[in-house]
């Protein structure tokens, strides 16, 4: 059997953001260590910041919500795996009213978005938590990008329009993902409501995966299949 040897942990404290990375071939596991809980979470190639993670060349090709083999892309002119994901404790199981878990339809929340539905100008959001977390990296506002939403689950209504409905993600469920190339990731925990009623932590664990003598790395992920590319829009 393979073993994930944990090198790293780290806290997100609820409503805030942070920052950490991922060496190529590491595994890190996301976890609702409280309940359920939103990550906002963006990707960057940690050797050249200005390759990161599209949620809408991701979602061109791998759907609107990611499970287990899904790849997170990056942007023009790369478009290649960054990360792939590699265990999903909830899945895609859709409601009655059609949402699924972990989307990359919606973009993250921000002070306008907020301030709209509330009228609170000072509101904490997903734009800000994460411009703070990358910031050490000498990255800033303009840097963020559309995330990957993880444990949000959304829809879209026969009217065109997204809606939310609170999580299916558990306390102690989580979501794992490979680095495909050396990786910044920078999660918000999302301080709106697509949370449930009460915002909590994240937890953050990262692993080097011990492989044992004689086996091939190709066959450590022999069970993670990844979705075909379309092979063009049909009717
Ligand atoms: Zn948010």
């Amino acid at each position: 059997m393979v073993e994930l040897k944990q090198v790293h942990q780290l806290i997100i404290p609820k409503a805030r953001g942070r920052a950490f990375e991922v060496k190529k071939g590491q595994v890190f596991r996301l976890t609702c260590i409280d309940g359920p809980q939103v990550a906002d979470m963006d990707v960057f190639n940690r050797k050249d910041f200005k390759e990161a993670f599209s949620s809408s060349f991701t979602r061109s090709v791998m759907g609107s919500h990611l499970t287990t083999g899904a790849q997170l892309l990056s942007d023009a002119p790369h478009f290649r795996p960054l990360m792939t994901i590699v265990a999903d404790t909830v899945g895609l199981k859709p409601s009655r009213r059609g949402a699924v878990s972990h989307d990359v339809m919606l973009g993250r929340c921000n002070r306008k978005l907020h301030e709209w539905f509330t009228g609170n100008k000072r509101h904490p959001n997903c734009q800000d938590n994460l411009a703070r977390a990358i910031k050490p990296y000498g990255m800033e506002q303009h840097d963020v990008h559309d995330p990957f939403n993880v444990f949000m689950r959304t829809g879209l209504g026969k009217d065109g329009r997204f809606f939310y409905e609170d999580p299916l993600a558990k306390q102690g469920d989580y979501v794992e993902f490979r680095a495909d190339v050396d990786c910044l990731v920078a999660i918000s925990a999302c301080p709106g409501k697509s949370s449930g009623p009460v915002p909590n932590r994240l937890g953050v664990e990262i692993f080097d995966v011990v492989r044992p003598r004689g086996v091939k790395e190709s066959e450590v992920w022999a069970h993670i299949k990844t979705p075909e590319p379309p092979r063009g829009m049909r009717k």
